[in-house]
């Protein structure tokens, strides 16, 4: 409790924070991680499915595979974790959201600037000629599989590994990870390059590091400076209690 206070301060007191997410933000969202491979992941093992050379080889194949992603997960709605983060936007303290996800649950909950560090499912991209359709509306649909109007087959605009990431977000990033006060880590391990570089910038320019986290990982006891351990869909909307609750007391 008194760790949450603390923490509330401190963001109210610096505002001017920048937050990295992954997959942990989400799992209460009902999306399972990589790394929890139960279920889902056993069936499509990540080197037939997640490589851009498996999709040159067989999109049919891997559209089945997207498909039944969209089937599982296309429903997950935002948890109470993504709205505290949309609520310390408006309230001034959130400046931006890097994420690792790609299911558009922060814009979803409310958040604008979000730098979707691995792509989106929400665009349909062809590799061939560059054109970039709504997932909705590609030029054909055959057997659930997209079809660009160039006639090759369209990959989801999310990243796979092998495939450079989208180098925009990428920048703007590490842009927001040096002029940060706070940074905070939220369900994410963050050792997957290069995303895992950004604390390391925002630490090296002198930004307090928090971590919200269940478990502890490589930053816990390197660069973390406020640990606050727990599910970020419980820990994230104490603290915006917190902060509200400071802010009605002056
Ligand atoms: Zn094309």
């Amino acid at each position: 409790m008194d760790r949450i206070r603390k923490a509330a301060e401190i963001l109210l007191r610096k505002k001017n924070t920048a937050v990295l997410t992954g997959s942990g933000i989400s799992v209460d969202s009902g999306i399972p991680t990589f790394r929890c491979s139960q279920g889902i992941w056993s069936q499509y093992p990540p080197k037939e499915y997640a490589f851009l050379k498996n999709f040159k080889k067989d999109p049919v194949k891997l559209w089945r595979f997207f498909n039944r992603l969209a089937d599982e997960f296309g429903h997950a709605r935002p948890n109470a974790g993504h709205f505290a983060l949309a609520e310390l936007e408006r309230m001034g303290i959130v400046r931006s959201i890097a994420t690792q996800n790609i299911d558009a649950l922060h814009q979803e909950a409310g958040s604008r600037d979000v730098l979707e560090l691995h792509g989106n499912s929400r665009l349909l991209r062809c590799i061939f000629c560059g054109n970039v359709y709504e997932k909705n509306h590609p030029p054909e649909v055959i057997d659930r599989i997209p079809f660009c109007a160039c006639g090759k087959i369209l990959k989801p605009d999310f990243i796979l590994f092998g495939e450079d990431l989208p180098d925009q977000a990428m920048k703007k990033a590490f842009q927001e990870a040096k002029q940060a006060s706070i940074y905070i880590i939220a369900g994410t391990s963050a050792d997957v390059a290069p995303a895992n570089r950004l604390p390391y910038r925002a630490k090296s320019r002198g930004a307090l590091i928090m971590e919200i986290n269940t478990g502890q990982t490589d930053l816990t006891h390197t660069i973390v400076d406020i640990r606050l351990r727990g599910s970020t869909s419980v820990i994230l909307p104490r603290l915006v209690e917190e902060i509200q609750l400071l802010q009605s007391t002056g």
